[in-house]
């Protein structure tokens, strides 16, 4: 990739959320990686790093704070309570200054380097610059396994994500600004960003296990966000309801049919109770998934209905 070096003004926006046992270290490779690149002329003398204290508990924000008062294009900006990954993203990449943003998690399981070749790709005139992990060895067997058949599930959905791309990209200004035309206060930026259109282009990583402290997405947070992936991109669950009511009623028809050839063309008598239970069990099971699925829906419409502020910023340095 021989583009001319011209540089860039670029922001890199870290969430945190009681990061305080990575984040010296985080910030010291990035700090460090910011020098480099600006000694060669990749990124300009006022590109800066950008900490989103996610309304943690523990000493981020003095961290944040005192690697502010050392480096002046180190920022931070401090939400007002704990309002999650995703929003926590979008108050960086919304309030950051930069003609391109790169968002990036703050325990190092990305790899740093792969930014220079983020950055030649937008030169090249790519909007969107995707981080893709080469492979998921870092993983548990689990999260493997539960993710492959996430992306799995919503493709058949038609929900088309880019496989393996959790949130470490980059966007331009351009595609920042459409960003913000998307109102909606159930955010699944993954989703989003791919449906902003525009030239994009992929780099590859290989992602390592966390560098310290454990992960601040326990199953429950991680659950949320899969549901939040679906509901907030498709209906075909919806669907999926609707045909399987028509399956359900069609083959109790033919269990009724069944049950009246039995009665009265071979005089058989009625068998026992069983069937009858166990139909009352399953009929109830599928009613109340069913109704489940609606409600998720419908708690969606009441969130979106009231237009709620994705987060408050308490302060920024
Ligand atoms: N994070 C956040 N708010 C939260 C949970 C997580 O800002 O409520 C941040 C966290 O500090 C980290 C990133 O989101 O920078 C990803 O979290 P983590 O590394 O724990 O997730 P995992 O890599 O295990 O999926
Ligand atoms: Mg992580």
């Amino acid at each position: 990739m021989n583009v001319p070096l011209a540089n860039t003004h670029l922001a890199i926006v870290v969430p945190c959320y009681n990061e305080e046992q990575v984040l010296s270290e985080t910030n010291r490779i990035l700090s460090g990686f910011m020098a480099e690149m600006q000694k060669v002329g990749l990124i300009s003398a006022n590109s800066g790093i950008y900490y989103i204290d996610d309304g943690s508990a523990d000493k981020t924000w003095q961290l944040i704070s005192a690697f502010n008062a050392e480096n002046p294009n180190v920022h931070g900006i401090k939400l007002s309570r704990n309002q999650g990954h995703q929003n926590a993203l979008l108050a960086g990449l919304y309030n950051a200054e930069g003609e391109a943003i790169i968002s990036i998690d703050a325990d190092l399981q990305d790899d740093v380097s792969v930014i220079k070749d983020m950055l030649y790709l937008y030169k090249e005139g790519n909007e969107i610059v995707y981080g893709v992990r080469s492979s998921r060895n870092s993983d548990t067997f689990f999260k493997r396994f539960t993710a492959h058949a996430y992306y799995w599930l919503l493709k058949k959905m038609g929900v088309n994500l880019v496989y393996n791309h959790a949130d470490y990209r980059l966007m331009s200004r351009k595609a920042i600004n459409c960003l913000k035309e998307y109102k909606e206060v159930n955010l699944f930026l993954r989703g989003i960003v791919s449906l902003l259109g525009f030239r994009s282009a992929i780099v590859f990583y290989e992602r390592v296990p966390r560098f310290a402290g454990e992960s601040k997405y326990p199953l429950r947070k991680m659950l949320g966000l899969a549901v939040q992936g679906i509901t907030s991109f498709t209906v075909a669950p919806l669907r999926m309801i609707t045909w399987f009511g028509v399956l359900v009623s069609l083959s109790s028809i033919a269990v009724a049919i069944w049950v009246i050839f039995g009665k009265y063309v071979i005089h058989n008598a009625a068998p026992g109770w069983a069937s009858i239970v166990l139909s009352i069990y399953f009929l109830g099971g599928v009613q109340l998934l069913s109704i489940g699925i609606l409600g998720e829906y419908i708690s969606k419409i009441y969130m979106e209905t009231k237009q709620r502020p994705l987060y408050f910023i308490e302060e920024i340095i």
